[in-house]
């Protein structure tokens, strides 16, 4: 059995006047690969950022790793991508080799020394997301995807057990998204990260995922991918405003 790694229990959390997130209940996997669907202000940005920590809930308990959030400290076993990470422009001054070293910082310590073999643990980690040829290149001379994959490798280089990307193939071509997500079904087959992935391309990821997550203020469905393939489209607009459509 695989262990349980991030565990919400009657979770709600509210803004000031909006309740955002109410009495949600989910458990995710060591090696599971998690989409998490709803339209948008569902919620989905809230529920990360109660996952990091960022915010606390107003009722209910997030354990990860077994350990209460408040009270856990293994923060580099959790790697965050954002939706914006691939906005740099053009005139960006840094490498791609100096964007994913600075991602060691999470585990080394802002003010120590880097490792010693910090630079072949960058070409490993850039061999990892395809993009090793491109360690001298600037950052904001590379296509959103690129950028995109560069900003997985510096999540990736502090060895997190947990990868949580939020909407990470906004910006990139149509063409490339599929190879993208091929790249995340490798880290998450080879090198056994759990993936959780907050997406619209339901369709396009569907093939690479384990379980899925419907949420729209609540979780209206938390299982296998399977059993979400069975779930009418009918059904699906009930809980998702529209927003999630199936193809198939
Ligand atoms: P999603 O990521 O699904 O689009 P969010 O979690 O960003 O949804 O937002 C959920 C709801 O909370 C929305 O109605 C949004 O307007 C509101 N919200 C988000 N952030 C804040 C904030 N900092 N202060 C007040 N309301 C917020």
């Amino acid at each position: 059995m695989s262990e349980t790694i991030i565990e919400m229990k009657n979770v709600s959390f509210q803004y000031e006047y909006t309740q955002v997130l109410n009495d949600i209940s989910f458990q995710v996997k060591e090696g599971d690969f998690l989409a998490i669907l709803g339209p948008n202000g569902s919620g989905k940005s809230t529920l990360l950022k109660l996952l990091l920590g960022i915010i606390k809930p107003m009722a209910g308990e997030i354990k990860l790793f077994g350990q209460p959030n408040d009270s856990f400290r293994e923060r580099e076993w959790i790697g965050y991508v954002s939706q914006k990470s691939n906005a740099f422009n053009s005139g960006f001054p840094a490498t791609v080799e100096e964007v994913v070293k600075s991602g060691l910082s999470k585990k080394v310590g802002l003010f120590k020394r880097m490792p010693k073999d910090a630079k072949e643990r960058v070409h490993q980690t850039l061999k990892s997301v395809g993009m090793e040829k491109f360690s001298d290149r600037n950052i904001g001379q590379l296509s959103g995807g690129q950028q995109q994959r560069v900003f997985i490798a510096r999540a990736l280089i502090s060895e997190p057990k947990v990868l949580i990307l939020d909407e990470p193939t906004v910006g990139i071509d149509h063409e490339n998204v599929q190879s993208f997500y091929d790249m995340l079904a490798t880290l998450n087959k080879e090198q056994n990260i759990t993936i959780i992935l907050v997406t619209h391309d339901v369709d396009t990821v569907s093939n690479r995922i384990s379980h899925v997550a419907c949420l729209n203020q609540t979780i209206h469905f938390h299982g296998y991918k399977e059993d979400f393939d069975s779930i009418s489209q009918e059904q699906l607009d009930k809980w998702q405003g529209h927003a999630v459509r199936k193809i198939h």
